[in-house]
């Protein structure tokens, strides 16, 4: 029980129901956007857009809402086995809590048994669920370790995320950082640089 309130913890994940309205909330703010633009919300092309994005945000946001127990339920397998095992090109998209614009590319998940692994399904679903928020990358990374650190307890933990982002790219600034790789590292994999250096030696044969 203890262990779960944890989960919840790391997932950052505070069982908030969607807000009463927020749909209705999202739509009026959209029009509100369109019309300080100089828009007309009436006109055929746009009369639909603010429903059609207050849904988009519902389905692009879900990870607010995931269940971070009933994510990893009945996926937890007792194993022989403390070897490297390495999830590569896990695809994501997400929005920049800055612009709210996607950045989106790819996670590489890796973990080092502590007598448990995870269904493989269930990593790119544990990246879903917190690419699936208004995010920083950075953070986004970190969150991912935490998770399968508290969920599994395993020897160690490495994620890399590569990232490229619309606001950089879009807006014409600071291209050279368009695209970004961030790192965590936990466990075996801070501690012992052959580890390490094995687990990248394995992403950088995508
Ligand atoms: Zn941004």
């Amino acid at each position: 029980m203890h262990d779960e309130d944890h989960l919840w913890e790391v997932a950052e994940q505070h069982d908030h129901p969607l807000e009463a309205h927020a749909a209705d909330r999202v739509e009026s703010a959209i029009r509100s956007i369109l019309e300080s633009v100089g828009e007309d919300p009436e006109r055929d092309g746009l009369k639909d857009t603010p429903a059609r994005v207050a849904r988009m945000y519902e389905e692009l946001l879900q990870g607010y809402h995931t269940d971070p127990i009933a994510l990893i339920n009945g996926a937890l397998f007792e194993v022989d086995y403390d070897e490297m095992v390495v999830v590569k090109d896990i695809e994501y998209y997400s929005l920049c809590e800055h612009h709210l614009l996607p950045f989106y590319g790819v996670a590489h998940v890796a973990y080092i048994p502590r007598g448990k692994v995870i269904g493989l399904s269930k990593l790119p679903r544990i990246v879903d669920m917190f690419a699936r928020r208004l995010q920083v990358q950075e953070r986004m990374t970190r969150q991912i370790a935490d998770f399968i650190n508290e969920a599994l307890h395993p020897q160690g933990v490495a994620v890399v995320v590569e990232g490229a982002h619309l606001c950089s790219m879009m807006r014409g600034v600071k291209k050279a950082n368009a695209r970004m790789v961030t790192s965590a590292v936990l466990g075996r994999f801070k501690s012992d640089a052959r580890t390490r250096s094995e687990f990248f030696e394995h992403i950088r044969k995508t």
